[in-house]
C-alpha cells in the first residue's frame, strides 16, 4: 500500500529530474555556442587586423636574432633577419 502512495511522487521526481537535466543541457549548450561565437569573432577580428600575424617574432636561423616576421627576408623557404643572413645562411 505504501508503495502505491509514493509511486506518483517518484514518477513526478523522475519527470522533474529529467526536465531539469534537459534545461541544464540546454543552458550548457547555449553557453558553449556563445563561447564559440565569441571565439569566431575574435578570430575574424584578428584576421581583419592582420597585425598579430605580421608582428609575430621569429628566430633567424643564421644569427639567432629574433625579429618581426614581416621584416624578414625569405630564402629557400626560410626566413632570415636580413639580406646578409639570407646570403650567408
Ligand atoms: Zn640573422
Amino acid at each position: 500500500m505504501g508503495l502505491i502512495k509514493i509511486l506518483p511522487w517518484i514518477i513526478l521526481a523522475v519527470i522533474a529530474l529529467f526536465f531539469f537535466s534537459r534545461q541544464k543541457q540546454k543552458r550548457e549548450r547555449e553557453a558553449m555556442e556563445e563561447e564559440l561565437k565569441s571565439m569566431r569573432r575574435r578570430l575574424a577580428e584578428r584576421n581583419r587586423e592582420g597585425s598579430v600575424e605580421s608582428s609575430e617574432m621569429v628566430r633567424c636561423p643564421h644569427c639567432g636574432t629574433y625579429f618581426p616576421k614581416n621584416e624578414g627576408v625569405v630564402k629557400n623557404g626560410r626566413l632570415y633577419c636580413s639580406r646578409d643572413c639570407a646570403r650567408r645562411g
